[in-house]
C-alpha cells in the first residue's frame, strides 16, 4: 500500500505529491524561481552584512542595520502580497545544514 500526501508548493502553492521527503516544489521551474529570488536578495544582504561586520563604525553612522531591516520588511510585504503569504526563506535546519562546515571549523580551532 502506498500512502501519498498532497503538499503545497513553496513557490506557487499548487498541490503536488512528493517524490522525495525533502521535495518542497511542484516542479523545477518553481524551485528555480524560489532559489533565484533568494540569490538576488542574498546578494543584496551579503555586502550590507560584511560592512556591518568589518566596517562597524561606518555601518553605524550610515544606518546599515536599519537598511537591512527595511529590505527584509519590503521583501516580506512582497511575499505576503504576491506569493499567497508563502514565506520566501528555507527552514532553519536547511540553513544550519548549509553552514555545518563553519561549525566544524570552530570546533577544530578550540
Ligand atoms: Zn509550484
Amino acid at each position: 500500500m502506498t500512502i501519498t500526501t498532497q503538499h503545497a508548493c513553496a513557490e506557487c502553492s499548487s498541490p503536488y505529491t512528493r517524490k522525495r521527503v525533502t521535495q518542497d516544489f511542484c516542479c523545477n521551474s518553481c524551485m528555480k524561481s524560489f532559489n533565484n529570488r533568494r540569490a538576488i536578495r542574498g546578494a543584496q544582504l551579503y555586502d550590507l552584512f560584511m560592512i556591518m561586520r568589518f566596517e562597524r563604525k561606518r555601518a553605524k553612522v550610515r544606518g546599515v542595520w536599519a537598511l537591512a531591516c527595511r529590505l527584509a520588511m519590503y521583501w516580506r510585504e512582497e511575499d505576503l502580497r504576491d506569493r499567497n503569504q508563502n514565506r520566501s526563506w528555507k527552514r532553519l535546519e536547511h540553513a544550519e545544514d548549509q553552514t555545518s562546515w563553519a561549525r566544524a571549523t570552530i570546533v577544530h580551532r578550540g
